[in-house]
């Protein structure tokens, strides 16, 4: 084996950790090839590509959830799903590496009920809002309405000073990127990536998508003039109307990653 070349053991954003001794609970085997299938989309879509991770919450154990080993999303299979606490300790990873970032997970669902799936990914189109003061992240049309009026953004700076490698990679600041998020369902990380929560898994993958549509959008407009963005109130009605169609996205984007479309 060339010394150079990287195990995935040794690769940066993976990490090994032995299983939690706790008592596992197998979760309904539709939600794990559904998140298989989430995987796959994200991919297809380009949310993420080597890296990136979306979780859902186990449908037994509300203190538990769902995220595969370290690797790429667009090869995840049934097998590579482990189940984890909210401390981010696996209980089914058997040895193999698991993501660094799995803290963003865990402290999410902890601090949000109502939240049953997330995404976190380094899609291109949402780095430059991270950056800048003078623009910021905000629904430009309907089917991005559920990022509202203003996107909050998360300064690893505040939390791990200077010299970070901008990654979470523990509880407190997987905590404090989940008290930056607050009740909403999109946070940006400065210089790094975005994450995304959301209800069910579903609706996380629409809307890992159509953040990233939205700063596309975004971009090009504020080149244009001066932006007219939809109110609150245009964002609640067409959020609430997008919500009874994520069955129509779903269905074509998984047909395409089984390739039958
Ligand atoms: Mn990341």
């Amino acid at each position: 084996m060339c010394a150079s070349s990287h195990s995935e053991s040794d690769a940066p954003v993976s990490a090994m950790v032995a299983d939690a001794a706790a008592t596992t609970t197998a979760p309904d085997s539709t939600l794990i090839a559904d998140l298989v299938t989430a995987n796959r989309i994200l991919f297809d879509q380009n949310v993420v590509d080597a890296f990136g991770h979306v979780s859902v919450r186990h449908d037994k154990r509300p203190d538990r959830f769902l995220l595969a080993r370290s690797m790429a999303p667009a090869l995840v299979t049934a097998p590579d799903i482990v189940e984890f606490d909210l401390d981010g300790n696996p209980l089914t990873a058997g040895g193999r590496p698991v993501y660094l970032e799995r803290f963003i997970h865990g402290e999410i669902y902890r601090a949000r009920g109502d939240v049953g799936a997330i995404v976190h990914s380094h899609s291109h189109a949402v780095i430059p809002f991270g950056v800048v003061s003078a623009h910021h992240l905000r629904a430009i049309f309907h089917m991005s309405a559920f990022i509202g009026t203003e996107t909050p953004i998360f300064e690893i700076r505040d939390h791990a000073g200077d010299g970070s490698d901008l990654l979470i990679r523990n509880g407190a600041l997987g905590a404090a990127l989940a008290q930056r998020l607050g009740a909403r369902a999109v946070v940006l990380m400065r210089g790094h990536g975005v994450t995304v929560a959301a209800p069910d898994l579903r609706q996380a993958v629409f809307r890992a998508v159509y953040v990233d549509v939205n700063a596309k959008l975004q971009l090009q407009a504020i080149g244009l003039g001066t932006v007219n963005y939809l109110t609150d109130a245009e964002g609640r009605a067409a959020a609430a109307a997008n919500a009874t169609q994520i069955g129509r996205a779903w269905d074509m984007w998984k047909m395409r990653v089984e390739g039958k479309l």
